[in-house]
Order: structure tokens, then C-alpha cells, then sequence
């Protein structure tokens, strides 16, 4: 298929950008990848496009005074995967970028379009008008449903989350920043992402006229240690069939705060609540790993062909916190 008509406006500044997404039919354009594969194959239609390739203050990556970073959301994610400062501070997120797609994908992708980004289902991808879409019915729950979710789908619609990039900001306990026509408000990536049970057809708490414009690290704590393991079919391109984000905090050799961030899981980024109670306060040795990582796949409810998934992300979880301890 080729690409349909529609406007096509490059603003100058954010407040020109806000004013042209509040008219009836206006996508948001940043790098491309993802929106205009969506256009060609009339996943959903445009009337205008709204590009954000003007506003230079999007693309940079700060040093905050606390000791933290603000990343714009037009950052590509080569540029995020290459940083100094992200490696320096956030290893496992400088990890989680190299591993995105291809070199070209992360050359044009940004940082925001990846947050943003729309689901993967093969039926919501084709020609199908499945419950995502507005239709009545979710065709993954009885049909091909290899690469779905595990945990979240309140049995309403069942994607994965597509980002490798949003579990590891959430185990950081990222903040985005969303401009809007009434100003700016901050919401915890933790918050960022919707739910098939709040609604099944919206993937973020974005309205229509929002940009999400960057995000927020907090300091790395002391004694922090972090990793981002991602499993895939193919070793080259591919999303996650099963991932892990760890950010372990450590204290004379006990782990004082965990966060378990599950990829390739959930509709959204799935914090694993259940296996972070497992670590806190003990020493992570490989038993509590893998207790970690029983306690972790024990609510998973399985379709009739992704069961696979459990014993994966058992062993993904216990291999990461293993190595982890090791370090
Ligand atoms: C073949 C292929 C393989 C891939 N593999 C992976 C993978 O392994 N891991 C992974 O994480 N991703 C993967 N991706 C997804 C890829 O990372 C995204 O396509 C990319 O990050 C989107 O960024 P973009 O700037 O091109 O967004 P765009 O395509 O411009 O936008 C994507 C969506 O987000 C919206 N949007 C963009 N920016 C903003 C903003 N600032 N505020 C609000 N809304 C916004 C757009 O309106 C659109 O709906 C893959 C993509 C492809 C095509
Ligand atoms: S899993 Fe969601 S996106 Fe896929 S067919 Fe079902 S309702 Fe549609």
C-alpha cells in the first residue's frame, strides 16, 4: 500500500505544535518509524501530521543539578545507547537502547516514539477490526497468540508492550514531562502506560493535543546495580519475547530496594511486585533468585500457545539475578 494523503507541518515551537495537534485528525511525527508504517497499512488514518523535527530543545540529554539526567524526547536512541553519561549513570538503560531494533531503527527512532509506540498483534496490524481498533471481539484470545501477553490482558486484549526502553526507566522510577494546551504536567513512567482493563483502545494517558516532551532520571542511588536482559527469536532485529529490567539497590550486602520490570509480558512494562518482596531485605544469593523468579511467574495466566513464556521467563529472571549477584 502507499501512504494516503494528508497535511504535513513542521511548527517551530512547542506552544505552534499544541495549537496544530488540538485540530481533529492530527498525529504526532518524530521519527517516523513507527507512524508511517501504521498510515500505509491503515492501522488508523491522519488528517494532518504534526512534525516535531524543529524543536532542537527536545533533542538534547542534560545533566540535572541533583545528579541526575533530563532526556529529551526527540533524542534517537543511538543517541541514548551511545551516551557517556547514560552509561555512566544507567547502564542497563544505555543496555535497553543498544538492543532496540536495527541501526538504521535506532538512528531515526526517538526516545518519545519508542515510549509512544503501537502495539505489535498481528491482528491490530492487519486487516482485522479487533477491540483495539473499536470492534466488538479480541481474535488473539482464540487465535494465533504465540507473542502475547502473559500478565495484565484482563482477559480484554492481549499485546505486549513493545518497548525495551520503558521497563528499565520505570526501575529507575523515571517522570515524563507531557506539554499540553493547559501547560506542563509530569507523570511517573510507572503511570504512563494504560491498561486493557482502563481502556482497551488507548496505549498511553496522552490526550490527543499532548506531547510527551522528555524524561526525568532521578541520581542513581548509591550501591545501585542494573541490568536489562532481552530474549528474541531471531539473535539480529526483533522485540522481546521475554525481558528483564533490574535496578537492585544494595546495603552492607542485602538488597534494600528491588524493582522487576518484565519485557515482552504485559500490555504495559509489568513491574514485578511479587518478586521484588522475594529480594528485599536478603542477600541475593541463588536461592533468593531463584525464589525471585518463582514468585515472579506465579500470577501468569497463560493462551494456548504462548505457555512457553513461564519456564522463559523463569529462567531469564534467575540467570539475570544470578549474574547480578556475581558482580
Ligand atoms: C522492524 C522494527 C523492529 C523494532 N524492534 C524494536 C525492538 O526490538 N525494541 C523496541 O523497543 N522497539 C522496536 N521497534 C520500535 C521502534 O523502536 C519504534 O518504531 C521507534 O522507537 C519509534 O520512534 P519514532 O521516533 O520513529 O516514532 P514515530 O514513528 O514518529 O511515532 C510513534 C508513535 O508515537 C507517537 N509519538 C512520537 N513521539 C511522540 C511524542 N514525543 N509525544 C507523543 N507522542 C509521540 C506518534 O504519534 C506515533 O503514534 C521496532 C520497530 C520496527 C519497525
Ligand atoms: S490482542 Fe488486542 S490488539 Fe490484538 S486482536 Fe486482541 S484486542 Fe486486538
Amino acid at each position: 500500500m502507499i501512504l494516503p494523503n494528508f497535511a504535513y507541518i513542521r511548527p517551530r515551537s512547542l506552544k505552534e505544535a499544541i495549537q496544530h495537534l488540538s485540530s481533529e485528525g492530527s498525529r504526532i511525527h518524530a521519527g517516523g518509524t513507527d507512524l508511517l508504517g501504521c498510515l500505509r497499512d491503515d492501522v488508523f488514518s491522519a488528517k494532518k501530521v504534526v512534525s516535531l523535527s524543529q524543536l532542537r530543545q527536545l533533542q538534547e540529554i542534560r545533566p540535572t543539578k541533583e545528579g541526575g539526567l533530563q532526556i529529551g524526547a526527540l533524542v534517537t536512541i543511538a543517541e541514548l545507547a551511545g551516551s557517556k553519561a547514560v552509561q555512566e549513570r544507567y547502564p542497563a538503560l544505555a543496555k535497553a537502547a543498544a538492543e532496540v531494533a536495527s541501526p538504521q531503527l535506532r538512528n531515526q527512532g526517538t526516545l518519545g516514539g519508542n515510549l509512544c509506540q503501537k502495539p505489535r498483534c498481528w491482528y491490530y496490524r492487519g486487516e482485522f477490526h479487533c477491540l483495539r481498533k473499536g470492534g466488538d471481539k479480541c481474535f488473539a484470545a482464540k487465535g494465533e497468540n504465540a507473542y502475547h501477553c502473559i500478565f495484565g490482558s484482563g482477559r480484554i486484549c492481549y499485546i505486549v508492550h513493545p518497548s525495551d526502553i520503558a521497563p528499565v526507566l520505570l526501575a529507575f522510577d523515571a517522570k515524563t514531562r507531557v506539554a499540553g494546551p493547559k501547560g506542563a504536567r509530569w507523570i511517573p513512567v510507572e503511570k504512563f502506560h494504560v491498561l486493557p482493563g482502563e481502556d482497551p483502545q488507548r496505549e498511553t494517558v496522552l490526550r490527543p493535543n499532548e506531547i510527551l516532551t522528555e524524561i526525568l532520571l532521578p541520581p542513581p542511588a548509591i550501591g545501585i546495580r542494573s541490568s536489562y536482559r532481552k530474549v528474541r527469536a531471531r539473535q539480529s532485529w526483533d522485540f522481546a519475547l521475554a525481558g528483564v529490567a533490574l535496578a537492585l539497590q544494595f546495603n552492607e550486602g542485602q538488597v534494600e530496594k528491588a524493582r522487576v520490570v518484565l519485557s515482552g509480558a504485559a500490555p504495559v512494562p509489568w513491574r514485578s511486585r511479587e518478586a521484588e518482596k522475594v529480594l528485599t531485605g536478603k542477600r541475593l544469593d541463588t536461592e533468593t533468585a531463584v525464589q525471585a523468579a518463582e514468585a515472579a511467574v506465579k500470577s501468569a495466566e497463560s493462551l494456548e500457545q504462548n505457555g512457553y513464556k513461564v519456564p522463559l521467563f523463569r529462567g531469564v529472571i534467575e540467570e539475570e539475578l544470578t549474574a547480578i549477584a556475581k558482580t
